[in-house]
């Protein structure tokens, strides 16, 4: 399936949604929170964590005892729901964080339901020989503890919930604390979709309040025997010291390179649109650009028309200080500069308004030159402002743009038609993902080939997860039979 990332499009696809919407389905975002909507309870969602991981255990038990048609069916459901109620989690999602934009998140959940592999992603494995044969099957790992993050929240629950299904496991959630209604409605979907494809009502469990405390219990709780984690580098941290089989998904902060080979037109537009997209909440966006000087004026021009701002260094120095503030360390004492919560995924306009500019909706996104000290640089900041630092030669670009990417592993972007330059930089990044000239999101395999996922494992080297990364392996040997040739 190809998606390309038009307007038009995404206006196609809001509109589609909205038509076929069910009558009864809740439409007024105010009227949800984490327990429910409507005064409707969301279904497998939890005031206690060990009751959410007893539930969690008994789907488990459920999947285990379907076949994998039955299991398939349920999947097929999943999507059905998450296109038809797409509109209302990213309304809901946008309401509840205050982050990123409803017509891209929209976008996001169709791509999950229509990009997102089942069981057709788990393969068993046959060795035959003098020996006889050997099977190696792709097996649950049991009941996984999933944490999912702010920034796509229902996306993560839905797109996990349909690989760690697929491979036969049951799921407990401990979604972000500021995004728990968003999350638990994508639980409360999944649930649906088990009861409507014949399932237990309760397939996957999440909680009411999840907290630290609550992850907590998750860890330590024997029944977990797999934690999957979405999220910043501190939570990820913890998982892999939890002591159990981790997958972690952490941060990033994407370089991108343009050379002076690239359709620079293009790469201005192709940049832009990737650096929005939902207002640049997704880990593998466009975080800052390298470009080499005898074209970066160019690339700046290309820029402006696809909707971008260009600030000077004084404004930046000022819009940097609102969006990033000092925290000190209470145990050591040590400042260090984060992300302003408040401005993470807002729209450019609402950023441009802190320091006294004011633009049209056209503005998508913030641009300024900076040099690769700046704070736009170092940060991984996730709002629609994206930094440009001039390089003399291809040589610096690299040497930078690693540099910039802090060991992450995680995502890097080029623009170039120089296929050395193009290898040159995909080495010595050894990012997870690696796309050239298109926007970030083709790496997700939207109007890029390849499946989905939200939850992208560089730390413990899944890659890009999907029902596979979600199984153990199990040997089953006949010896000295069934080699039948
Ligand atoms: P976050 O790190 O603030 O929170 C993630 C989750 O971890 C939340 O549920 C939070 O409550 C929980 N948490 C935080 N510290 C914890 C701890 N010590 N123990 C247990 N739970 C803890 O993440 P966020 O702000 O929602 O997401 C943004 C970050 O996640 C960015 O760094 C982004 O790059 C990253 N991310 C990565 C991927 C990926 O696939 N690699 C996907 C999405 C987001």
């Amino acid at each position: 399936m190809a998606i390309n990332w038009t307007e038009a499009q995404i206006e196609e696809i809001v509109a589609s949604v909205m038509k076929s919407l069910k009558s009864d389905a809740p439409t007024t975002k105010c009227e949800y929170d984490g327990a429910g909507y409507n005064g409707k309870k969301y279904i497998g969602v939890y005031t206690d964590m060990k009751d959410a991981i007893d539930a969690a255990e008994s789907g488990y038990k459920a999947v285990r005892a379907m076949s994998l048609a039955e299991r398939e069916r349920v999947i097929d459901i999943i999507r059905d729901l998450c296109r038809k109620e797409a509109s209302i989690m990213a309304e809901i999602g946008v309401s509840e964080t205050k982050m990123g934009r409803v017509d891209h998140k929209t976008a996001k959940h169709t791509l999950v339901a229509d990009k997102t592999p089942g069981t057709s992603d788990i393969q068993a494995q046959v060795k035959t020989g003098d020996y006889g044969l050997t099977l190696t099957e792709m097996a649950p790992f049991g009941v996984v503890g999933s944490i999912t993050p702010s920034t796509n929240p229902s996306e993560t629950v839905i797109c996990n919930s349909i690989g760690m299904i697929a491979a036969g496991n049951g799921v407990v959630f401990n979604p972000h604390p500021n995004a728990i209604a968003t999350s638990n409605y994508a639980v409360d979907l999944i649930n649906r979709a088990s009861q409507l494809a014949g399932g237990p009502r309760v397939l996957v469990s999440s909680v009411v309040k999840p907290t630290l405390d609550t992850a907590d219990i998750m860890y330590k709780d024997p029944r977990i025997k797999l934690l999957v984690c979405t999220g910043g580098p501190g939570v990820v941290k913890s998982v892999l010291s939890s002591g159990k089989k981790a997958i972690g998904a952490g941060a990033g902060n994407p370089p991108v390179i343009v050379d002076d080979t690239a359709d620079i037109r293009k790469a201005g537009k192709d940049i832009i649109d990737g650096c929005t997209f939902d207002n640049n909440l997704p880990c593998i966006a466009e975080k800052e650009v390298f470009a080499l000087n005898n074209i970066a004026s160019e690339l700046i021009e290309a820029m402006k028309e696809n909707g971008a701002y260009l600030i000077n260094s004084e404004q930046a120095s000022r819009l940097a200080s609102i969006v990033l503030v000092e925290k000190t360390n209470p145990k050591t004492g040590i400042k260090s500069k984060i992300v302003n919560r408040d401005c993470v995924g807002r729209d450019a306009k609402v950023l441009l308004e802190k320091i006294g500019i004011s633009v049209c909706d056209k503005i998508r996104c913030i641009i300024c030159e900076t040099d690769f000290n700046h704070d736009f640089v170092q940060h991984e900041l996730m709002m629609p402002i994206l930094p440009i630092v001039r390089v003399k030669d291809i040589d610096e670009a690299i040497d930078l743009a690693v540099k910039a990417e802090h060991g992450n592993r995680h995502t890097a972007h080029m623009h170039s038609k120089n296929i050395d330059n193009l290898t040159r930089f995909a080495r010595a990044v050894e990012t997870t993902i690696f796309v050239k000239n298109a926007p970030s999101y083709a790496g997700i395999g939207f109007g890029g080939e390849g499946h989905t996922t939200f939850t992208i494992a560089g730390p413990t080297g899944e890659g890009l997860t999907s029902a596979k990364s979600f199984t153990r392996q199990r040997r089953c040997v006949l010896s000295e039979s069934f080699r039948i040739i």
